[in-house]
């Protein structure tokens, strides 16, 4: 899942999450932040349920049960990045809080002094030198806390920044597979559960399942960083071929996924047969030589989403499918 809204949609985002947020039993650091963006912006229908589910049974998240949903729904992050990151933000906040404090009591003081030089001169005195002396004091103190508050805004700011890179770069590792760059596993299931809920066009979506066919064989002849490159080059192909709106992920081995959120499935078949043409035209060389050491071949299952069929239900089809297409001799397309 990708934090891709632009600054209004994620100022509105904040905006909903953090009632939401401060009504739970757990502190306001980021894991719990991430929980109830995810939960407002409605992209993870898994991650929904289970905190509608927690709230209507325990009546508020805790610490705990909010660090599981994150662990569950949102990113594995291991448990020292998750801590690193809660203090940071906790250090930057209790930082600002204490100089907007001494800054607040430094006015405070300096509206006594300017209280007292005015009742004077209300009162038709002759302004004191000493209470001169004390407003012209208490300007130059002001001044010099609003500077120090506006740095230290300045260095929290940069701070957060650097805090939200972090939990940037630990969201992508958790959604993206490291050897092609295409979705992992975890972000097919969240992005398949959201497409499933959202309310369909007049087309549904369709899921294609390809596996390469005898990818073991490859491993085993031309040794596995070979293979490596071979699941790369395949990778390289799905996403050319893939529409704008198509999700591409590996979800195993040397087993990919396309999620069209919505297509016909004359369309998605077309697709897939374009998928198995180009991969099978494809002679992959070895780094640094011109021979062409292997033909690549991919079987592929497709299947169109049924009325209330559940995820479960539709990823089994499609594999149900791509075994068929195992089964009548690979490198080809089946359809259930
Ligand atoms: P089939 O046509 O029935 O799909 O045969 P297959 O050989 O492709 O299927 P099998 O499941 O027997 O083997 C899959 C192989 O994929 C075994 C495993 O070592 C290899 N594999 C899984 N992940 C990776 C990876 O990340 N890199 C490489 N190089 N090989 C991998
Ligand atoms: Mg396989
Ligand atoms: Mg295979």
């Amino acid at each position: 899942m990708h934090y891709d809204e632009g600054i209004e949609r994620s100022t509105e985002l904040l905006r909903r999450a953090l009632p939401l947020m401060s009504r739970q039993a757990a502190g306001l650091h980021p894991i719990s932040y991430a929980v109830w963006y995810d939960y407002v912006a409605q992209t993870n229908p898994a991650l929904h349920a289970a905190v509608d589910a927690l709230i209507a049974r325990e009546g508020q998240l805790d610490e705990s049960s909010t660090r599981e949903l994150f662990r569950q729904h949102v990113a594995d992050m291991d448990a020292e990045t998750a801590q690193r990151m809660t203090d940071g933000f906790a250090q930057v906040l209790a930082g600002m809080a204490q100089t907007a404090r001494a800054a607040d009591d430094q006015t405070a003081s300096f509206g006594q002094s300017l209280g007292r030089l005015s009742a004077e001169l209300e009162a038709g005195a002759e302004p004191e030198p000493a209470a001169l002396a004390e407003v012209l004091a208490g300007t130059q103190q002001m001044q010099q806390a609003m500077g120090q508050l506006r740095s230290r805004l300045n260095d929290s700011q940069r701070e957060i920044e650097r805090l939200r890179e972090e939990v940037r770069r630990a969201r992508h590792d958790a959604t993206v597979d490291a050897l092609t760059g295409l979705a992992n596993r975890r972000a097919f299931d969240q992005q398949l559960a959201a497409c499933l809920v959202a309310p369909h066009d007049a087309v549904g979506p369709c899921l294609l399942v390809g596996d390469i066919d005898h990818f073991k064989s490859i491993n085993d002849t031309w040794g596995h960083g070979f293979g490596d490159h071979v699941l790369r080059a395949v990778a390289e192909v799905l996403r050319t071929l893939a529409p704008g709106d198509c999700l591409v992920a590996r979800v195993g081995g040397e087993e990919f996924a396309l999620l069209l959120p919505a297509a016909l499935l004359s369309d998605a078949q077309a697709l897939a047969e374009k998928v198995r043409q180009r991969i099978g035209a494809a002679r992959i060389r070895r780094q640094g030589s011109d021979e062409t050491v292997a033909r690549v071949t991919l079987s592929l299952g497709v299947v169109l989403h049924q009325p209330s069929e559940t995820a479960h239900a539709l990823v089994e089809r499609a594999d149900r499918a791509l075994y068929a297409a195992k089964a009548a001799g690979r490198d080809r397309v089946v359809t259930l």
